[in-house]
């Protein structure tokens, strides 16, 4: 599966930086694949807007997975319920739940 070159990530806080590749996930299937493909002992992990402060979204020497591409909102009217795609914001459910007249107000995982 195809990676990028190791290039340097940081925090938000930009104060701990690390070189790793970075794999983009373009559906649930991509991802699965790439997963049950990996072989480096240092994994792969999962990243959104790399806002968090330290160095939880980075991976010295390993991968990074971009999942801003699953952005699927599907919202049901009648419960309340959204089922979203691991790289959708807060900002894109509010507008999404807002054509609803609904707003996001209890956040759980779901086997799907
Ligand atoms: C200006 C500013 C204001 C903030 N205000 C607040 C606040 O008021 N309240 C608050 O709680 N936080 C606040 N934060 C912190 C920020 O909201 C959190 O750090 C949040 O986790 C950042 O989200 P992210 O998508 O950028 O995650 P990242 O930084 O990309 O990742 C954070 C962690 O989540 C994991 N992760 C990301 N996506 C997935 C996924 N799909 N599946 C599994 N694991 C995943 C990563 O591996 C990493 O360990 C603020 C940050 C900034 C920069």
């Amino acid at each position: 599966m195809p990676t990028t070159n190791p290039t340097q990530f940081s925090g938000w806080g930009n104060n701990f930086r690390s070189l790793a590749h970075l794999f983009s996930a373009g559906s649930a299937d991509d991802l699965q694949n790439f997963v049950n493909s990996i072989h480096s002992s240092r994994g792969a992990l999962p990243i959104g807007l790399h806002r968090s402060y330290g160095d939880s979204a980075l991976n010295s020497g390993g991968t990074l997975i971009d999942l801003s591409a699953l952005h699927s909102i599907q919202i049901d009217p009648a419960t309340g319920i959204a089922v979203v795609g691991a790289g959708v914001t807060i900002s894109a459910l509010e507008r999404a739940a807002l054509k609803h007249s609904l707003f996001p107000s209890k956040f759980f995982d779901q086997d799907l």
